[in-house]
């Protein structure tokens, strides 16, 4: 037998190890996904149920036991059934002792119980060796099969060995377990499924509370002035002007909010002498949301970009060229070009486009299948250095857009100054500040600061 064919019979499956047999107790929507997907992977199922009746739903070639009986089949049970039934295991504490109990059990509100319900089954059956895994995967995401947004299982459990079969089975399924130690962080993985977007709240409320004020802040000065001392109706401005004014001004202002806790930290590292010193609370809530911040500041800029190209198709803007060509006709007088206006114009777009492909840059690295093949000094300098580019262009693109009205008095009216004067503010206070932070009188300590060094160190050798 030459080499090759020597290193095939090695690469062939093989076929007598067999899996060993699973318990579930529970027919219901996840017992029966999760038995369907066991059978695939090659594990004989016996199901303990309350009814021995087959029925069309159950996995045809799972067999379907009384508790007591089919729990004497298995070493590990999974018991699919809610906390609050919890109880009817206590009469099978005999069968069920030494044998591996895998807790899939998830709770309709945070904390729910005063202990996770892992912990409350190891208390009903302290001769069992109980394992928390499967909660975060659902039924449906087992049925249909798409579970890549779910494919890591967190395992945690007091036996070690136990856990070692039960991470086994979640490897064998095709899922990544992740071992979260011991049964301690049941709760905290039990509270995984019912948290909506934790990292994306604050950002979103925040969107959400700016993209209010400035919208109505619009009204105010574009609609409701203009109706009132000029009698001009332009309540449709609603539809494209208005959200064409604030898209920007949120893309620019979140942006420059996601480099303000950097800022900050650095001031508050500079002032302790040292970075051994836990930052306040909301300083770190704010770093660990500054992704979400951006990406959300990405999707005001995109819509910004949409908004501007529909703009010639707009009925309004045709009126008031159409208007502009008439009277120049009617006073037999072309108007020349006006070249600073023409730069002006060309620069602002070009400072925009730049600034615009940055951003989608920023966006784009930091989806973690891009993240993952940067290493860290790639994706500091992407997040960093070109951000920090992103904002200039972007501030630059605004101030030379509005620069010209900033002076003028018609910008002010009601005496409030125009949306782009107060969209500058966030940023060009980051840039300035950023600006001192790099000379190197102050940037030279913050470095040695960030490397461990310490004005008054506390434990000095
Ligand atoms: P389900 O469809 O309501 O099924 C629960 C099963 O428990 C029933 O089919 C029944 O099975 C059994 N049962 C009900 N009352 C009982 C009682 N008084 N005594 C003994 N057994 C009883 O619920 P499920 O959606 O499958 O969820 C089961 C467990 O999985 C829950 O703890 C849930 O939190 C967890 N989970 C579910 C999902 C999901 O996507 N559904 C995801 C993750 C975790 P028999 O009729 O065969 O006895």
């Amino acid at each position: 037998m030459n080499k090759n064919s020597s290193n095939m019979m090695a690469l062939a499956p093989n076929t007598s190890n067999k899996r060993e047999t699973v318990c579930i107790f529970g027919t219901g929507d996840f017992g029966r996904a999760l038995g369907h997907k066991m059978i695939q992977s090659g594990y004989p199922v016996v199901y303990g149920s309350r009814s021995t009746q087959i029925s069309n739903l159950i996995p045809k070639d799972a067999e379907v036991l009384s508790h007591a009986e089919a729990a004497q089949k298995a070493a590990i049970i999974i018991i699919a059934i809610q906390r609050q039934h919890y109880n009817f295991l206590t009469p099978l504490a005999e069968v069920l002792r030494g044998k591996v109990l895998v807790d899939i059990s998830n709770n309709l509100k945070l904390n729910q119980y005063p202990e996770s319900n892992a912990e409350y089954l190891a208390q009903l059956l302290p001769g069992s060796k109980v394992v928390k895994a499967f909660n975060t995967v659902s039924a449906w995401a087992l049925q249909s099969g798409t579970l890549d947004a779910s494919r890591q299982v967190f395992v945690c459990g007091d036996d070690v060995e136990a856990k070692q079969m039960v991470m086994n089975i979640v490897r064998a399924l095709g899922l990544t377990p992740l071992d979260k130690g011991s049964l301690l962080a049941a709760q905290e993985i039990e509270n995984y499924p019912l948290q909506l977007f934790p990292m994306w709240r604050f950002p979103i409320f925040l969107s959400l509370g700016l993209t209010a004020f400035f919208f109505l802040y619009c009204v105010a000065l574009d609609i409701i002035y203009t109706y009132i001392y000029e009698n001009n109706n332009f309540s449709f401005f609603i539809a494209i002007t208005i959200p064409n004014r604030v898209c920007p001004v949120m893309a620019l202002v979140l942006l420059a909010l996601v480099y303000v806790p950097g800022i900050f930290a650095a001031i508050i590292q500079l002032y302790r002498g040292t970075k051994y010193r836990r930052f306040p609370d909301w300083l770190d809530k704010w770093m660990l949301c500054r992704k979400q911040l951006g990406l959300i500041a990405l999707a005001f800029a995109s819509l910004h970009a949409v908004f501007t190209l529909v703009t010639p198709m707009r009925a309004f803007v045709s009126w008031r060229t159409g208007k502009g060509i008439i009277s120049q006709a009617l006073n037999n007088k072309t108007e020349p070009l006006d070249h600073t206006n023409a730069w002006l114009s060309d620069s602002y777009l070009a400072l925009g486009i730049l600034g615009f492909f940055l951003f989608v840059l920023l966006g784009i690295t930091s989806l973690p299948s891009v993240s993952n093949n940067v290493n860290w000094r790639e994706f500091r300098f992407v997040q960093s250095k070109l951000g920090y580019l992103a904002l200039i262009l972007c501030t630059a693109h605004t101030l030379v857009y509005g620069g010209k009205w900033f002076l003028s008095p018609s910008a002010y009216k009601w005496y409030l100054p125009n949306i782009y004067i107060l969209s500058l503010i966030v940023p060009c206070a980051v840039l300035v500040v950023k600006f001192v932070l790099i000379f190197p009188c102050i940037d030279k300590p913050l470095t040695q600061i960030r490397q461990g060094w310490e004005r008054n160190p506390k434990y000095s050798e």
